[in-house]
């Protein structure tokens, strides 16, 4: 069975300032047996992996660069990542694959990277309103994972994937229960045919687009949802810890 995983994405947003969310979120220790990770602007790991350094909450990235160093200017290796205190790191973002044109064999290589250096990689994927509304939502999801994954034996260590239909992002639209489960259950097929039963059970599947205290429940009870990839209610801990209270009770 896969861990049950919460992982906050704060994208760019955040100060110093908003670090007492994160202390609170440690305060409220959720359970233990949900894995709880907050996602954050490079300039927030380091002093936020301090504050949770007893505590079972891992601080991630939103991105890691695909080189482990070298002149690239304004990037960030996995390697400074995990130094900075990061444990995990958001890949292939919507948002990064359209505001930086970042491609699957990009994607596929920042993978690696962050596997070599021991960052647990949190692989996004997910379609567009064009393509859910032309009945491409598989063929798309099955694309992006097969380019990512492409040339692997096994799983990347410790991977994750997050199912984030685009047009659920931050929108307040979150896609039917039986959407989110066939995509589900389709990547879980998908990760079986690639790495075998045991390995694709392993694999936590999150479903992120819109996921609020009011609809986290029902989300988390679909099969084959083993968590939550949340952005906008992941700032505030008021919002995000009863989304982990609501899979801790799935
Ligand atoms: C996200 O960007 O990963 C996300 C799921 O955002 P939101 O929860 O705000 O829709």
């Amino acid at each position: 069975m896969a861990h049950k995983l919460a992982a906050g994405n704060w994208k760019m947003n955040g100060t110093r300032a908003d670090l007492g969310q994160i202390m609170a979120l440690a305060a409220a220790h959720p359970d233990p047996a949900v894995d709880i990770s907050v996602c954050l602007p490079a300039t927030l790991i380091s002093e936020a992996a301090q504050h949770v350094a007893d505590h079972p909450i891992t601080i991630g990235a939103q991105d890691c660069h695909s080189a482990g160093s070298g002149a690239h200017t304004g990037d960030i290796a996995a390697q400074q990542l995990l130094d900075a205190g990061a444990r995990d790191v958001i890949l292939g973002h919507s948002e990064r694959r359209t505001d930086h044109g970042e491609d699957d064999a990009l994607i596929r290589a920042k993978l690696v990277a962050a596997g070599d250096a021991g960052l647990r990689p949190i692989l996004c994927v997910g379609e567009s309103l064009a393509e859910r509304d032309a009945g491409r939502t598989l063929e798309r999801i099955g694309a992006q994972i097969d380019g990512a994954l492409e040339g692997s034996d096994g799983p990347p260590s410790a991977l994750v994937i997050a199912y984030e239909p685009i047009w659920a992002i931050g929108t307040g639209r979150t896609p039917s229960l039986d959407q989110i489960g066939e995509v589900h259950d389709f990547m879980r097929e998908q990760l079986k045919a690639r790495y075998g039963d045991t390995a694709a059970a392993a694999v936590p599947l999150l479903y992120g687009g819109s996921v609020k205290p009011g609809n986290a429940a029902e989300i988390f009870g679909v099969p084959n949802v083993d968590g939550a990839l949340v952005g906008g209610a992941s700032l505030k801990e008021s919002d995000f810890t009863p989304i982990i209270t609501a899979l801790s009770a799935s």
